[in-house]
């Protein structure tokens, strides 16, 4: 496809902002801070912009790029997106173009032309190419509105997402100090935002900070017991035939929890940076475009996936720090509509996230913001407070029990542990001195049992005088206690076999200086249904039941556009806008063009045939009598009997190489 026009647009010189969010994104106005942000980014203006996911930052760099003269130049580490990005503008009839790597040598030449002849209102470029002197050469010879960095916290070295290729970022100002920079980005706490400013050299600019909340994820961390069949469990009861990312850390358990839910009926998509790149894409691809596949991933996936009806995220590893976890969660539900976000945890992940950073190569100033991240995350799972809350405490920014998560549902008890730690830690202990032998958190539990195993009877454990000490409390509870010990850090995980021993904190509560406050964990069947319950309460689908058979006739016709033009279905339209189509029923092009969602290219392109899907598609409201569709079922049967496994989740973990972010 060629580069489409929209007239005059990309060169006004001062063109009305709200007339360009209208005419071309067909929304009626701007949301919360964007119309300052824009205004500010017009008049010229640095801005540093931090939106939650699904706030809207896009327009905030769009809207100016087209009102003010010159190219709007977008830095973003998203290669394998930007064709997506580009497409979705094209279909708005913005001139966008792209470089990077995956350009042949004459698109990228008709690209760069374009660029010079002022012929594109947004050109994507990937960070790297800001290292070569080829393309600040080029940058020269164009007209640039404005300079966009997606993805701002990338500049980062204390976030989770470092790219070295960002650094390069702060020569921008030096060489066109006129031009104003917007940096935008989800996930920012105190440190980062700090980090970002000093980078850019964004100090002087505007910090625009919205609110962090997104209060359609309803947010939940279940005690892990048996992670994959409470997955299916979470998959068939809440979210059957919804769109969906699984997390896990290893590659290896990626693919085995692929085939599960495939052998289980459930159609998943591995993705992790082991794979071929091709298949990669492929699965991509498919997650975007069709409806309904659950992609099942490291976090090498999801950054810029804008996907707008993604109904869960599922954690079935530990999140090595609350950014990445609230990033990876804030990728459900941009839409608005009711999501999950859903994370299993156990003791298991404790020793293996403690494990890894002990044994990571990292200097101690890595190891130790390593480990601050981590608490952090631990101190979330372990709270008995409203999640919300403190995930926004996080990022310094308030909030009031939500009402909408698993704390707040099904308040959990805190009990006194200390008796219950003391009993572990003095038998670590008591077990310090055993030349060469080193025992792990299933012997502990073991002697406190009382059981009489092999192992026990191999080195006279029976004897010790914590030997059956702890008969008031069951394996799973013990589980429970080891693992609350260690994200409190009074007790830690040494070398390879992931000995526990004691830390300087130990001896405190040993010598009865500290009590211990211990979280009760709810019964996990009791709890999971009760918040289930709470969840189907709420209504999933914002349309008026009579208007459920056009929402489908809509989707239908989408679908087949989308395939014919081989774009994501969202860039055609999102369901937002299908949906208030479906329930206004528009019989003109003027009442068509009123619903937010289609502008003026939309309207010219799919005007007619939209209103023909309307008159002819689902039954009139006053004759309709069926039940909406039902949603599109699974395609993959079932072979039943796939078992997860025997021993469950909190088995002494395997040792696992984590997947890295990666985009490219
Ligand atoms: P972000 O990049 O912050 O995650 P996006 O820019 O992708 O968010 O926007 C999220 C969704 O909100 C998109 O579907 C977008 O079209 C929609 N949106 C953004 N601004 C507006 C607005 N002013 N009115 C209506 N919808 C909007
Ligand atoms: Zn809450």
């Amino acid at each position: 496809m060629l580069l489409a026009s929209i007239g005059a647009m990309g060169s006004t010189d001062h063109g009305d902002a709200l007339q360009v969010l209208q005419r071309v994104f067909g929304y009626p106005e701007f949301r919360g801070d964007q119309a300052a942000i824009v205004e500010h980014v017009i008049a010229g203006g640095d801005a540093l912009v931090l939106m939650p996911t699904g706030g809207g930052k896009s327009l905030c760099y769009q809207v100016p790029a087209l009102v003010r003269p010159g190219t709007g130049v977008v830095i973003s580490p998203l290669i394998a997106l930007m064709q997506d990005q580009v497409d979705a503008l094209r279909a708005l009839g913005v001139r966008a173009g792209f470089l990077n790597s995956s350009l042949s040598w004459d698109e990228r030449r008709e690209v760069e032309a374009q660029f010079v002849d002022g012929k594109l209102d947004l050109l994507y470029l990937a960070p790297e190419r800001l290292t070569s002197e080829a393309t600040l050469r080029l940058l020269d010879q164009g007209e640039i509105a404005l300079f966009a960095i997606d993805e701002a916290h990338c500049v980062s070295q204390w976030g989770h997402d470092f790219r070295p290729d960002y650094l390069s970022l702060t020569h921008l100002h030096e060489r066109w100090p006129k031009v104003p920079r917007i940096a935008l980005t989800a996930t920012a706490t105190e440190a980062t935002r700090k980090e970002i400013l000093t980078r850019l050299e964004l100090s002087d600019g505007r910090q625009f900070v919205s609110s962090f909340d997104r209060p359609n994820i309803q947010y939940r961390i279940v005690a892990k017991k048996e992670p994959k069949k409470q997955l299916l469990d979470l998959l068939r009861g809440e979210h059957p035939g919804d769109a969906g990312i699984v997390y896990c850390l290893s590659r290896a358990s990626v693919e085995k929890t692929a085939e599960f839910l495939v052998a289980n009926g459930i159609e998943a998509l591995p993705y992790h940076a082991g794979l071929d790149s091709s298949v990669r894409q492929r699965n991509q691809a498919r997650f975007l475009r069709e409806d309904g596949l659950v992609m099942v991933a490291t976090i090498a996936f999801g950054m810029g996936i804008d996907k707008p009806d993604v109904r869960f995220v599922a954690h079935l590893d530990l999140p090595k720090s609350v950014e990445g976890y609230y990033q990876e969660t804030g990728r459900a539900g941009r839409d608005g509509l009711p999501s999950t976000a859903w994370l299993a945890y156990g003791l298991s992940d404790v020793v293996q996230q403690r494990k890894m950073i002990e044994s990571s190569e990292g200097d101690l100033a890595f190891r130790r913001r390593s480990q601050a991240h981590l608490d952090a995350m631990l101190a979330l799972c372990e709270t008995i407070t409203c999640r919300r809350t403190m995930l926004l405490d996080y990022f310094s920014q308030t909030g009031v029990p939500c009402g909408n998560c698993d704390t707040c549902l099904i308040p959990p008890e805190s009990w006194d542990g200390t008796v219950a730690a003391q009993k572990v830690l003095s038998t670590v202990w008591r077990l310090r001195n055993e030349r060469g032998q080193k025992f792990g958190a299933g012997q502990i539990i073991d002697i406190l049992l009382g059981r009489k195993t092999a192992k026990v009877i191999q080195f006279d454990h029976d004897r010790l005088s914590t030997f059956g000490v702890g008969e008031d409390l069951n394996e799973s509870e013990w589980r429970g206690v080891v693992r609350q010990l260690l994200a409190q850090g009074f007790l830690a995980v040494e070398g390879e076999y992931s000995t526990l021993v004691l830390t300087p904190t130990s001896s405190e509560v040993l010598s009865r200086k500290r009590e211990v406050k211990m979280r009760k964990d709810p019964t996990p069947t009791r709890s999971a249904t009760r918040v289930a319950a709470a969840s189907a309460a709420k209504p999933k689908v914002d349309l008026p039941a009579e208007a459920a058979p056009l929402f489908e006739a809509l989707r239908e016709w989408r679908a087949q556009q989308a395939r014919e033009q081989s774009v994501p279905a969202y860039v055609i339209f999102h369901d937002a806008t299908l949906k208030s189509i479906a329930a206004s029923r528009p019989g003109s092009l003027t009442a068509l063009g009123a619903v937010s969602g289609v502008g003026q290219a939309k309207l010219t392109k799919y005007g007619e045939q939209i209103l023909e899907v309307v008159a002819g598609g689902g039954p009139a409201p006053a004759e309709q009598d069926t039940p909406p569709a039902p949603k599109p079922k699974s395609k993959t049967t079932s072979t039943g009997g796939a078992a997860w496994g025997s021993g469950g989740a909190d088995e002494w973990p395997e040792p696992e190489e984590p997947d890295e972010p990666m985009d490219w």
